[in-house]
């Protein structure tokens, strides 16, 4: 598969080198610019770092099915938020009643600065998948799974109302390089394998639209309800499978379909010898490896709850012998613990 992708964005085709979802190198404030010559001499504003904050408030919410809601927000500089499609992560700042963001300044430093504020003073932060970007109308979309009033977003999400202020720490159209936060890397002419529970639907959708029409791959998406199977646009070589739980564990439909759907993948493929993995503990440690190069054959890319990835990413490439290099995989949160951002 070629990345060249149906969609035009505003920032590199080849998705940027991973970072890891925490890592946040940006900055709070407007993002210090510069006036660069480009081209033919006309002089450019661009700015210095890939993320920066976005200021935004909410201008409408659309329940997509009993467990999605799609927030759009709007702000005055959102034609200025990078368009870069596939599952382009960033990051979603509650206000502080009270407070706002005011209080978290600006520079490169955001991120350790946001750490060594007292509790009360630091914003929850969570991360998101960039599900749709209208720079001409100022507009980006977020498609938050409601789970209850258990977290802070999800929270705020159900109660979300227009003119609601959030802020976004997303990619910057004027920073010329890489932004980053973009898992989904395969190697040209890849068959791919992309797994993942209900917050990985984002992500998944999205890649699905950015896909040229060649690309060949089978899609395993578990969600909570028969209700929340979404309308989603795939290439004619791409089998898109919807796994309801109705009300069984996490993994209980993705673990059993991942296994029976990768046997018949990998037969096609080459495979490497019994490979080692390091154990993780997923309540303690980051799930998180997104390969920056992957090798040949089967492309996996795996995203949802951390205990149900770290059984798919042993079964993938210790029993299977998919070759390590070419999986990706994401704890995108951790069943019974706050995410850490
Ligand atoms: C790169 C990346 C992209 C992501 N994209 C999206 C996205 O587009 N849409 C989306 O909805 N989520 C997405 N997520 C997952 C999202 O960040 C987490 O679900 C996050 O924990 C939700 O924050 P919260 O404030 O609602 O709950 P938290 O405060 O983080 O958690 C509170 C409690 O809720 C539980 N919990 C958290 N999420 C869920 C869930 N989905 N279902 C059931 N219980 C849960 C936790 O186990 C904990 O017990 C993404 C995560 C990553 C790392």
């Amino acid at each position: 598969m070629n990345l060249a992708t149906n969609r035009v964005p505003t920032t590199p085709t080849v998705p940027a080198a991973p970072t890891m979802p925490t890592a946040l190198t940006v900055s709070a404030a407007p993002t210090t610019s510069r006036l660069r010559s480009i081209g033919d001499g006309t002089v450019a504003s661009v700015a210095s770092t890939p993320y920066r904050l976005f200021e935004v408030a909410v201008r409408r919410t659309r329940r997509l099915s009993p467990s999605f809601l799609r927030v759009t927000v709007t702000g005055p500089d959102l034609d200025r938020f990078a368009d870069n499609g596939f599952d382009q992560r960033f990051k979603l700042v509650l206000p502080l009643p009270g407070v706002g963001f005011d209080h978290l300044g600006g520079g490169a430093d955001w991120y350790q600065r946001w750490r060594q504020l007292p509790d009360h003073l630091r914003n929850p932060v969570r991360t998101y998948t960039v599900r749709a970007v209208r720079p001409e109308r100022r507009e980006v979309d977020v498609d938050v799974v409601l789970h209850g009033d258990n977290g802070p977003v999800s929270q705020w999400a159900s109660r979300a109302v227009p003119d609601d202020v959030v802020a976004f720490v997303g990619p910057d159209a004027w920073y010329p390089g890489d932004h980053g936060g973009v898992g989904f890397r395969p190697h040209p002419g890849a068959e791919f394998l992309l797994a993942g529970d209900e917050t990985a639907v984002p992500a998944t959708t999205s890649i699905l639209e950015c896909l040229p029409a060649d690309a060949r791959g089978e899609v395993l998406l578990e969600v909570p309800h028969a209700a929340d199977v979404l309308p989603v646009e795939h290439p004619p070589g791409v089998r898109v499978t919807w796994l309801p739980r109705n009300g069984g564990a996490h993994g209980e439909r993705l673990i059993p379909a991942v296994r029976e759907t990768a046997v018949r993948l990998v037969a096609a493929t080459p495979r490497r010898p019994r490979q080692r993995l390091r154990d993780i503990d997923v309540d303690t440690d980051l799930l998180w490896e997104v390969p920056a190069t992957a090798t040949d054959g089967l492309y996996a890319w795996l995203a949802g709850e951390a205990g149900v990835i770290k059984t798919l990413r042993r079964y993938l490439v210790t029993d299977l012998g998919v070759d390590r290099r070419s999986v990706a995989f994401m704890g995108y949160w951790r069943l019974g613990r706050g995410h850490p951002l």
